[in-house]
């Protein structure tokens, strides 16, 4: 028996959010004395496998067919369901994100097994097979009991820290048996924000909201958001007025982001965004009005006009 964890890849690299499963997948395995096997699916960059042997897999499973270069759902759902059989994987895990959403639904049908998604903890196995999952967009959890053979799972990003085991796990080839019909959507072009940390996978966010007046008071965020090594977010009559790109919105209807430490300046944290920052570990918010509701969500919170306080963030930030 083992338990198998999808390592997604970006640009040629392993994604942080993949390294937290790794390790999630590796205590299961250690809890029901089983080992834990990771597929890498497409081309990679030499030497970024290390870090999944690191956080705790035993054996690195890598298909390198060309045609798998693109992500697709319907590809690499059947190759992480032909590893699961081959390896008789009993639990899959799956760093949540856009592309997992998406394979999790696929290969719960391939493999006839049960789907929890946004989980937050590791599975309570004292009486079955437990699982305390993050449910109504952050605002509650429901604990859930899997009682199908084989299991499958989505963590949420940033809820688990693997543990550096140190170890360089085997690296095999694994060749899935594909038909054309896997490729059947073809992707022809991408539009790339160069330049810019992803929003979903940085560990810092700097957001902006109305009360920064106006597009051309945007160099405020970026220059804070450059210090700290950032993301960019907005709210989202930010990005509805035209002064953000959309692809900033973060909330209820936009991106849902779960950084270390999420700066909220000049929102005034409505529920509809609250919804898309409420799983960041550490939540600033900076706003001159006392009684903005995001105070409540906040851990630290600076009452202050965003003209006087980012400026003399930022300055404090680059001396550091
Ligand atoms: P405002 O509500 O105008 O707040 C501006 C804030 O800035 C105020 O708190 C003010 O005190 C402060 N401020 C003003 N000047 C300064 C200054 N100089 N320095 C410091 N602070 C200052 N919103 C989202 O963000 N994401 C979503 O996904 C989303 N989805 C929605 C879905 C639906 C169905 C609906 C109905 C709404 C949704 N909204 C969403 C909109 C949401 O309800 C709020 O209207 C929106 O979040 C408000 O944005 P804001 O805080 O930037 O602006």
């Amino acid at each position: 028996m083992s338990v198998l964890v999808f390592i997604e890849t970006a640009e040629g690299a392993v994604k942080k959010s993949a390294l937290e499963a790794t390790g999630y997948a590796a205590e299961i395995a250690k809890k029901t004395g089983s080992t834990t096997i990771a597929i890498v699916i497409g081309t990679i960059d030499a030497g970024e496998l290390d870090s999944v042997g690191k956080s705790g897999a035993n054996k690195i499973l890598h298909a390198t067919d060309d045609r798998l270069n693109v992500p697709s759902s319907q590809s690499y759902a059947t190759v992480i369901a032909q590893a699961a059989e081959k390896e008789n994987a009993e639990v899959v895990v799956l760093a949540k994100s856009a592309l997992t959403d998406a394979i999790g639904a696929r290969l719960a049908a391939k493999l006839k097994a049960g789907l929890a998604s946004n989980v937050t903890e590791l599975p309570d196995l004292s009486n079955g097979f437990k699982v305390k999952r993050s449910i109504y967009t952050g605002k509650a959890f429901a604990v859930t009991e899997m009682k199908s053979a084989k299991k499958i799972l989505t963590i949420k990003k940033n809820v688990f820290t693997p543990e550096e085991t140190g170890s360089v796990a085997p690296i095999e080839a694994f060749t899935p048996t594909l038909s054309e019909a896997e490729f059947a959507i073809k992707v022809t072009g991408e539009e790339k924000a160069s330049g810019e940390i992803s929003l979903t996978e940085a560990d810092i966010v700097v957001s902006g909201g109305r009360g920064l007046k106006g597009p051309e008071n945007w160099g405020i965020i970026e220059e804070l958001a450059h210090a700290l090594h950032a993301a960019t977010g907005c709210s989202k009559p930010v990005s509805d007025l035209g002064w953000r790109p959309h692809h900033e919105h973060v909330g209820q209807t936009g991106i849902k982001v779960s950084p270390n430490l999420y700066i909220a300046v000049g929102i005034s944290g409505a529920i509809q965004h609250l919804a898309g920052v409420n799983s960041s570990k550490v939540i600033v918010v900076i706003n001159k009005d006392p009684e903005a509701p995001f105070f409540k969500a906040a851990d630290y919170g600076i009452v202050g006009d965003a003209f006087d306080v980012l400026p003399r963030l930022t300055k404090a930030v680059q001396a550091a």
